[in-house]
């Protein structure tokens, strides 16, 4: 077949989708068209219509059910961020336009329900043929659209909006059931009168990606502040979600990537249980939107809830506040423990407010509607909160390194990455399929006190070999367990990602 003939018939094939479609989307609009109610049901799909539209038209997000758990899962504050004058003028052009002129304008004359029926009857009869002869006439286009690209159908609207509320309704049905418990058989060999505490502490990062980590060769020097501290940068990682709904859930759990669901995860304990069964003192400390369920049942702090330093500003933190609160908590450490500090991180798109206001990038992009703003000043933005984020990490790090009376580790690993305009895609959460790498390639890195290095026996020359490969959020169970010589038939050493790289694994036995 010759290219034009190709191109004529795919540009049939995609008039006659446009007319089966528009014969189906007018059918449940007739279907909800009844004196009274009618106007007010088909300007509500107008109005859900242009919202889902400007997201999807100005970020290049899809609305699927992950989306919708987003929606419904992140605080007013963050939302609020979404919504700026251009939301509101293209919600007003088209959506309340066409909704009021339909409303107040358009007069419609009801037929008596016999004929009423008698032209839904036609309608169907109409999208049935239509649909018939485009199947017909163009299978194998619309198969291989079906196959290879599903995801289009998160992006026709307001079926999209529908289906996401209806997956999110039936989750949160099946969410109302016991938790499953894990690793019962779970046991830490019994510290030495003379040992100090461990204590370890998991900075969870929110959309720091790995491509503007200057640690991984991005060429401007966001990482600066953690220069000389001796950290560990692994440089090939990948996330399981590419939003905080997914990921954080997945990072915590021992289902993995490939069997993970949300649902499922709600469903059963998360490595924190597991350690906090075995005698680690588990903390969670928020300063972003909640845990995602990740820590029910464990100690919970939300700082920002406190804001009462100078870090604080309409409800939001700057993280140097989680600075203050390991210099309150550490000293409290005594005995091995967890603190997990879940981050604000990078969080967009009013990427300006995750840092103090003297930064080292500039000129910046001081709005939440990035795409009003430069390339150039939107990376500088977002550059400075991972340039900020790097301080806090690099004052933790101080704080711990200062503590002769314990041995310390942190780790820091980001949920998910974000798109800052490459290929016009703005943020995060494309199905992970076909997520591009910025969102779905996240930073990974480690520190160790002397101590922490010498009681784990930790080979450098290994552990630095070990960060130059793969590694993905899947490692974060297995490594928890290991960094507390758990043992337990579900602790795989393998995937722990010092599991190969302690010179003496002590009584460390996988499965037994
Ligand atoms: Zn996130």
């Amino acid at each position: 077949m010759s290219r034009d003939v190709g191109d004529v018939r795919v540009l049939a094939a995609v008039g006659a989708l446009a007319l089966l479609l528009w014969a189906a989307f007018s059918f449940i609009c007739r279907l909800l068209c009844w004196p009274r109610t009618g106007k007010f049901a088909v300007a509500a799909l107008l109005l859900i219509g242009a919202a889902a539209a400007h997201f999807i038209g100005t970020y290049g997000i899809f609305i699927d059910k992950g989306m919708a758990r987003n929606v419904v899962q992140t605080d007013w504050r963050e939302a609020t961020d979404l919504l700026s004058f251009r939301f509101a003028l293209d919600v007003a052009l088209r959506g309340i336009l066409p909704a009021a002129i339909l409303v107040f304008l358009v007069e419609v004359r009801y037929a008596p329900w016999r004929r009423s029926l008698m032209q839904i009857g036609w309608h169907a009869l109409l999208l049935g043929v239509v649909g018939a002869a485009s199947v017909f006439a163009f299978f194998g286009e619309y198969a291989d659209i079906a196959r290879n690209h599903r995801e289009l159908r998160h992006l026709l609207t307001p079926t999209n909006v529908a289906n996401s509320a209806y997956g999110l309704w039936k989750e949160s049905r099946a969410q109302r059931q016991p938790v499953t418990r894990l690793a019962e058989d779970a046991t830490r060999p019994a510290a030495s009168a003379s040992a100090k505490p461990l204590v370890v502490v998991l900075l969870v990062g929110e959309t720091a990606r790995a491509a503007s980590f200057s640690l991984g060769g991005y060429g401007r020097p966001t990482n600066a502040a953690l220069a000389g501290r001796d950290v560990v940068y692994f440089d090939s990682v990948t996330s399981c979600g590419t939003d905080t709904a997914t990921s954080l859930p997945c990072m915590f759990s021992d289902l993995g990537e490939k069997n993970f669901s949300v649902n499922k995860a709600n469903a059963r304990e998360n490595v924190l249980h597991v350690l906090q069964r075995t005698g680690v003192g588990v903390t969670w400390l928020e300063n972003n939107s909640g845990c995602k369920g990740v820590c029910d049942r464990i100690e919970t702090e939300d700082l920002s809830a406190a804001g009462a330093t100078g870090l604080c500003a309409s409800g939001e933190c700057l993280d140097a506040i989680f600075v203050d609160a390991l210099r309150r908590r550490l000293p409290k450490s005594n005995s091995d423990s967890l603190l997990v500090l879940h981050m604000k991180g990078s969080h967009g798109p009013a990427y300006f407010r995750r840092a103090p206001s003297a930064r080292p990038f500039a000129p910046i992009c001081a709005t939440a509607v990035i795409q009003s703003c430069t390339e150039e000043s939107l990376r500088n933005t977002y550059d400075n909160s991972i340039a900020y984020t790097s301080e806090v990490l690099a004052q933790s790090i101080d704080l711990l390194a200062a503590d002769n009376t314990r041995d310390t580790v942190l780790l820091y690993v980001s949920d998910h990455g974000e798109s800052l305009g490459e290929r016009g895609i703005y943020l995060h959460g494309l199905p992970k399929l076909i997520a591009p790498a910025e969102q779905t390639r996240i930073p990974l890195l480690l520190w160790m006190s002397a101590g922490a290095r010498e009681r784990l026996g930790v080979d450098t020359i290994k552990l630095r070999e070990r960060a130059s490969r793969a590694a993905s959020h899947d490692n974060l169970f297995p490594t928890l367990l290991g960094l507390f010589d758990v043992r337990a038939r579900i602790y795989d050493q393998n995937a722990d990602l010092l599991g190969t790289v302690r010179d003496r694994s002590p009584e460390l036995v996988g499965p037994r």
